[in-house]
């Protein structure tokens, strides 16, 4: 498996000699990285285990960026790591990890994982340590090894890169230094099995392509169309993990156009994908760029996104046409469709992403907002401005307006673009305005042929006289 000469081009092959980088041959230096993290390499090495900073956090001090989180690898056990740090939890079932706990900041430790075919016969009869599925999936990893071993088992050829803190020196066991230079994304080993091990490899490929600028490989990029549909075997959780790290990292819409590309989006949202390959729903592929966009702007300039607004976006379109079908097939009321409509769509979407209730939960409000923001008489338009959840819906409306007005019947031109401006000015006029502003609203609504329903009309006056 081992090969002296690393190949330069084709699949990532790792040596069994690592090329070593002193000091001086690379830029890692301590003050790229975390004080915490450097306390564990420490604490590690005093306890007389090897420790390595690997992954991410080398990877991206190389290319002159700042490290997203620091993961660090050793070989003392997930046991032995837990007697030396107090402030230790041990995680995970697939992949057995150490969280070294600072407050918020968490440093993930690994033990150097080994390969199945290295394991004990005993090991791997055990079922705790290691399990495949028929495809080839691995279910559990959980096999110790060498660092050789190790960096065969990460992902790509950058990610196998090791800085230790004992003499400054980084190991480079797959020639990731020639693919950080070259600037691309190679998988480790044969990539079709590579792939079926862990399908999320692939989605993993895509995102670090976006986010460090860099193209995959051909060979790392050959099987994917084929394999894309093993990530239906992936559960819905962890599905959703990946959308957080690929939508919310001011990558959105690079990712997005890249998972279209190799047919995976229809993995995430399967009914919002069956729209976007239709002609006649170009406005709902606009939509969501609008809102992918927006996201990334919000995250680039350090402003706060809810993954829920995003969801709400990606859903809503889908959300439309379901209602039609529901109203087509069942006499309901308009509320009624609309949350009979809302259950079909989240219980079917929960089977690809499960969001967290929390997210479901505002996004639903982002929704019904988009009813309540129309109707302004009386107290409703204070109490629409008073829902907690009223600056997500007023900017989902303002989204909306940018892309239905474009599509909207010759009649109701305008309409959704006024309602935008009329919320937008609402929020920026005194209390008297706004008093006014609700008034015209009604008159204008009493001069049209709006109707107000019958269950909410008031007593005529005459007959509260006694
Ligand atoms: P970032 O944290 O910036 O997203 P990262 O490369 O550090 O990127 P992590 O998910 O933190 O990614 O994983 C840390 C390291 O663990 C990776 O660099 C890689 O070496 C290894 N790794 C993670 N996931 C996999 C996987 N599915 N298959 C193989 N190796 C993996
Ligand atoms: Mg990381």
């Amino acid at each position: 498996m081992f090969s002296k000469n690393p190949a330069s081009s084709g699949a990532g092959v790792v040596t069994a000699q690592p090329t070593v980088l002193t000091r001086d041959q690379h830029p890692v230096s301590r003050k790229f990285i975390s004080a915490n993290a450097l306390k564990v390499l420490y604490r590690l090495n005093k306890g007389g285990y090897k420790a390595y900073l690997v992954g991410g956090g080398v990877r991206d001090i190389l290319l002159g960026k700042e490290p997203k989180d620091f993961d660090i690898a050793t070989n003392a056990t997930p046991e032995q790591i837990k007697a030396l740090f107090r402030n230790c939890r041990l995680i995970g079932r697939r992949f057995r990890l150490a969280h070294i706990v600072f407050g918020r900041d968490i440093i993930e430790v690994a033990t150097f994982r080994g390969h199945h075919e290295n394991a004990s016969k005993k090991e791997q009869s055990c079922q705790k340590t290691s399990k495949q599925n028929d495809e080839g999936m691995l279910l559990r990893d959980n096999i110790y090894g060498s660092i050789e071993e190790d960096a065969e088992r990460r992902d790509f050829t950058i990610n196998a890169l090791y800085y230790s803190a004992t003499d400054f020196t980084v190991h480079d066991f797959a020639n990731g230094m020639h693919d950080i230079n070259a600037k691309k994304i190679r998988l480790i080993g044969d990539p079709q099995t590579r792939y079926r091990e862990d399908p999320v490899r692939m989605l993993r490929a895509i995102r670090f392509a976006t986010k460090l600028d860099m193209t995959i490989s051909d060979e790392t990029e050959a099987p994917i169309n084929e394999l894309a549909p093993l990530l239906e075997s992936i559960p819905a959780a962890r599905m959703f993990e990946e959308f957080l790290k690929l939508f919310i990292s001011g990558k959105a819409v690079a990712n997005f156009e890249h998972l279209c590309h190799y047919n995976i989006f229809q993995y995430f949202f399967p009914a919002l994908n069956d729209m976007l390959t239709e002609q006649q729903h170009q406005y709902v592929n606009d939509f969501i760029i609008l809102a992918m966009s927006n996201t990334d702007k919000r995250i680039n300039n350090n402003q706060r996104v809810t993954p829920a607004f995003l969801f709400a976006a990606l859903l809503w379109y889908p959300l439309q046409q379901q209602i039609q079908l529901v109203k087509a097939s069942a006499q309901l009321s308009p509320q009624d469709a609309f949350f009979e409509a809302l259950g079909i769509i989240m219980s079917r979407q929960q089977q690809s992403i499960a969001i967290p209730k929390r997210f479901q939960t505002v996004m639903k409000d982002i929704w019904i907002l988009q009813e309540r923001l129309a109707r302004r008489d009386g107290k409703r338009a204070y109490k629409a401005f008073e829902h907690p959840k009223f600056r997500a819906g007023y900017d989902f409306l303002l989204l909306r307006a940018q892309i239905e007005e474009a599509n909207l019947p010759e009649n109701t031109k305008g309409s959704l673009s006024e309602l935008a401006k009329w919320w937008t000015d609402f929020q920026n006029v005194s209390p008297e305005t706004q008093q006014q502003m609700i008034k015209a609203t009604a008159s204008n609504r009493s001069g049209t042929s709006a109707r107000r329903s019958p269950r909410k009309r008031r007593k005529p006056a005459a007959n509260n006289n006694g």
